[in-house]
């Protein structure tokens, strides 16, 4: 499908819901790829894109109450001693970029760079990555899925389901994710899934956003604990308000998931990032630097 109407059939979808209310191996395999194994786990950040000017009330919210209503759209690696993980992969296909260096918009959607081209700029291309993750699988998280269907793809059955069913769910365009099919995958049906089994590396179950949404908690040397939350929240105004997207899979389900991640924070010390969250990641450190 075209890009732009692939785009403009999600917000269309958008609109109208506001209307309407084998491991070791490829762990092998990565590290023989790439030599350089660091000795603690590294998160690096890429830039992959932005969201301009979706409509505060697709989030119960009104304009004047949220500082910024620009989207980042980050992708990041997570790069263990035992392998490497890619968690969220933009919303815009490396393949819609020209040789012309020109950033790429799509509907309220831009990236200027692909993800590609900044795996590459640290030494890895998509064959190297051993495990691919998504927060869920809306449009603005998966673009790039089909370019790591040789990686094992770690996700929960129910999201699958979904992402597979005959009539799909809403914010998604199949052609993004369809090689997945395929790939290697583990199901994960477990609160928490330790992807290294190092202890360092977890992915948690908060669903409700979409039915099998979750977040990644990582355990870093210098920087302590950080959980990536996915689209827990969208925007920072969110957190203890009450108030969830227009869109959710199941509302009571987020409210739940909210409450329980923001206990488990509190309890481990984990700084939450909201993806999204246009000032804050503007603050991030960027690859090719990272946080260990
Ligand atoms: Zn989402």
């Amino acid at each position: 499908m075209n890009p732009s109407v692939r785009i403009s059939r999600i917000f269309a979808m958008l609109t109208l819901c506001v209307l309407g209310g084998a491991a070791v191996t490829a762990t092998a395999r990565a590290q023989e790829a790439h030599p350089r194994v660091p000795k603690s786990v590294r998160l690096y950040v890429f830039d992959c894109g932005v969201i301009k000017g979706l409509d505060p009330a697709l989030f119960n919210f009104k304009r004047e109450e949220v500082k910024t209503i620009d989207f980042a759209v980050p992708c990041y690696l997570i790069v263990d001693p035992k392998g490497t993980l890619i968690w969220d992969v933009g919303v815009i296909r490396d393949e819609d970029f020209k040789d012309d260096g020109k950033p790429v918009t799509q509907g309220p959607s831009t990236a200027t760079r692909t993800l590609k081209s900044q795996l590459a700029e640290i030494g890895y291309a998509p064959g190297d990555i051993t495990y691919l993750a998504h927060s869920h699988y809306h449009g603005d998280h998966i673009a790039n899925s089909n370019e790591f269907a040789g990686s094992t793809w770690l996700v929960r059955p129910i999201e699958r389901d979904a992402m597979f069913a005959e009539k799909p769910p809403a914010l998604v365009d199949p052609k993004d994710y369809d090689q997945l099919k395929a790939a290697q995958t583990v199901l994960i049906t477990k609160d928490e899934y330790d992807v290294f089994g190092d202890g360092k590396v977890i992915i948690k179950s908060a669903p409700g956003h979409t039915p099998g949404h979750q977040v990644l908690i990582l355990h870093l040397k210098k920087t302590g604990n950080v959980m990536l939350a996915g689209d827990l929240y969208h925007y920072p105004e969110e957190r203890g308000s009450g108030r969830v997207p227009t869109f959710e899979y199941n509302k009571e389900q987020s409210l739940a998931s909210r409450a329980m991640i923001e206990d488990y924070c509190k309890k481990t010390k984990t700084q939450l990032w909201i993806e999204h969250d246009f000032d804050a990641n503007a603050k991030l450190k960027k690859s090719p630097k990272y946080y260990d």
